[in-house]
């Protein structure tokens, strides 16, 4: 069951930051990572009063073109995404679905460029976390913790903490799509 990696941003992909991306996934998911690197890049998306992208318009997007052949998988995008009621978003998940987008966009650390792709691929991980039933954790540095700031994301270890990976590997034992519980937010 690999998740496929997708850098679909306007700059030209980035060998350091998308090998960071794929090293973190694989470690916190236990899982084959492999990049995707079609061409096609999101279109209808743009909010032209906002001078932002939709994020749930690149997991259309996403959902709609990318071929499938793996089990999920994650659009990594440069360009600044955001929901309705939100300023901006570090990137969207569908909760239990195939898809996700991440944005290194708020992520970026002047002149650290080390720490930036620390964070992306923090997010990265977080939001796949989601299209498996993750939901948001207690602990602060937990991956899957909620993080309203770069500082939350910093806080944060790259990986699921133990409760978090016990939810996530017994999704995997039963073989089920995703890990259930009752309760449904997903940013
Ligand atoms: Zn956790
Ligand atoms: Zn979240």
């Amino acid at each position: 069951m690999a998740i496929h990696l997708w850098w679909i941003g306007e700059a030209a992909r980035d060998e350091g930051t998308m090998g960071m991306v794929r090293t973190q996934v694989e470690g916190a998911f236990e899982t084959e990572v492999v990049e995707w690197t079609g061409a096609q890049r999101p279109s209808g998306t743009f909010d032209t009063r906002r001078a932002q992208h939709s994020s749930r318009g690149m997991l259309g997007w996403l959902h709609a073109t990318w071929p499938g052949g793996a089990t999920r998988v994650l659009g990594v995008t440069d360009v600044d995404l955001f929901m309705p009621v939100l300023t901006f978003v570090f990137g969207e998940a569908q909760l239990e679905g195939d898809a996700a987008v991440v944005s290194a966009a708020r992520l970026v650390e002047p002149g650290n460029q080390a720490l930036t792709v620390a964070r992306l691929a923090k997010e990265s991980v977080h939001e796949l976390g989601h299209t498996f039933g993750l939901l948001h954790c207690e602990s602060p540095r937990c991956v899957m913790a909620r993080s309203a700031s770069v500082r939350a994301v910093d806080t944060k270890q790259p990986r699921l903490c133990p409760a978090c990976r016990d939810k996530y590997r017994l999704f995997q034992q039963e073989g089920h799509h995703v890990y259930r519980e009752d309760q449904n937010p997903h940013r």
